[in-house]
């Protein structure tokens, strides 16, 4: 006899666990098929900055993407009681007169101006060359994504509801009202699978792209750094004393998984532009990010399968955009509420 669910989850990254959390929000059954290996999630920065700081403009939609997604991590916080969120202020390092007064002009912008502190801060940290001052972002902070996603599969697996292993498509059978895998029957099948959807023969049509990242954990015990700094990369301080995320890089065509030396080679000679004390190099990890040629998200129902769905696309900015647009997906398939057509994946049809 198969366990009958409303859903199937196929993937537990950011996309797979926000998707999650709508359905046991919303009192939904569900099982999570997983592989945790080849994860984005579990190797990101876990970085929120709503701010562009290339060119000091808003990033899409971040106004409302931060609203939805502090308030959403924190309950998550009190449902695995476990922190997660470490709000940190993020210095960009100006090089010029001119960024200087770049960011001045952007201070202005009523859209930039919640989050830009208008007062440039001088650098007081002899471990850090900054020939110019910092701009400091506000409202930014860091999301301890493993963490969060280990904590949520330890919750998932005591109730039998996380099954880790990769999904085997042959043994998916469907028909117009129901989903067959396995033991299982569903309503609903829903794949968040990141890069791993380039195998999915239901949505490999969809341009994804790849943009592998790399990062490096570094130990510098003089560097006593409070704050994320940006320049060439960002170095932000993790739980452990001492200890430090740099990265990333970006490498649209390798798609192997693999952590490479010139990947290495790049964070250190970057890293070295603007630090300038001792520190060793205790981890290397790589992750692709799952990004699309216009920069959305993809979401949306299958073209000829009306139950199965896809939520990916989430691309460089996964902690703040996920809890918006799984909410977006769930109010679409259980509310028939109209995605908005530059997320929905009619786009490339
Ligand atoms: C180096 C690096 C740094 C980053 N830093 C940041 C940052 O600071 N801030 C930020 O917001 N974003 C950051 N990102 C981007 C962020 O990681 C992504 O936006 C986001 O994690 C993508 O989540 P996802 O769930 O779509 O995909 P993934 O995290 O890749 O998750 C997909 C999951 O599905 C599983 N899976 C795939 N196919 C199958 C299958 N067929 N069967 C079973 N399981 C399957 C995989 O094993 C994986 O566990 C970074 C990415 C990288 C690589």
């Amino acid at each position: 006899m198969n366990t009958p669910v409303d859903y199937i989850i196929v993937g537990f990254g950011l996309a797979g666990l926000t998707f999650t959390e709508q359905l046991r929000k919303n009192n939904k059954s569900f099982i999570v098929i997983s592989s945790l290996e080849k994860s984005s999630s579990i190797v990101a920065g876990g970085m929120y900055n709503p701010v562009i700081l290339k060119r000091f403009t808003l990033a899409w939609e971040a106004s409302g993407h931060l609203k939805t997604a502090l308030p959403f991590y924190k309950e998550l916080e009190t449902y695995l009681q476990k922190s997660f969120l470490i709000p940190l202020p993020l210095y960009r390092i100006l090089n010029s007169i001119e960024e200087q007064n770049n960011w001045h002009i952007a201070t202005d912008k009523p859209s930039l101006s919640p989050y830009l502190d208008t007062q440039l801060i001088e650098n007081k940290n002899k471990n850090i060359t900054a020939n110019y001052k910092f701009g400091v972002v506000t409202q930014s902070g860091r999301l301890k994504v493993k963490s969060l996603i280990q904590h949520y599969v330890k919750k998932l697996k005591q109730t039998k509801q996380f099954i880790a292993e990769n999904f085997d498509y042959t043994a998916l059978n469907h028909t117009t009202n129901s989903i067959n895998y396995k033991n299982y029957t569903a309503k609903h099948l829903i794949f968040c699978e990141g890069f791993g959807m380039k195998n999915n023969p239901y949505f490999n049509y969809l341009p994804l792209k790849p943009s592998k990242g790399e990062t490096i954990t570094i130990v510098a015990p003089e560097l006593n750094l409070e704050a994320i700094v940006k320049s060439g990369v960002f170095i932000l301080p993790t739980a452990k004393k001492n200890e430090y995320l740099v990265g990333a890089t970006y490498n649209w065509t390798d798609e192997t998984w693999d952590a490479t030396t010139t990947g290495k080679e790049q964070l250190q000679q970057k890293l070295e532009k603007f630090i300038i004390c001792p520190y060793t190099i205790v981890k290397q990890a790589a992750g692709i990010r799952p990004t699309v040629k216009d920069r959305r998200p993809l979401l949306g129902q299958h073209p000829k399968h009306p139950n199965i769905y896809v939520l990916n696309g989430l691309g460089t900015r996964g902690v703040m955009v996920a809890p918006t647009v799984s909410k977006q997906l769930y109010d679409f398939i259980a509310f028939k509420k109209p995605l908005n057509t530059e997320i929905d994946i009619k786009r490339f049809l």
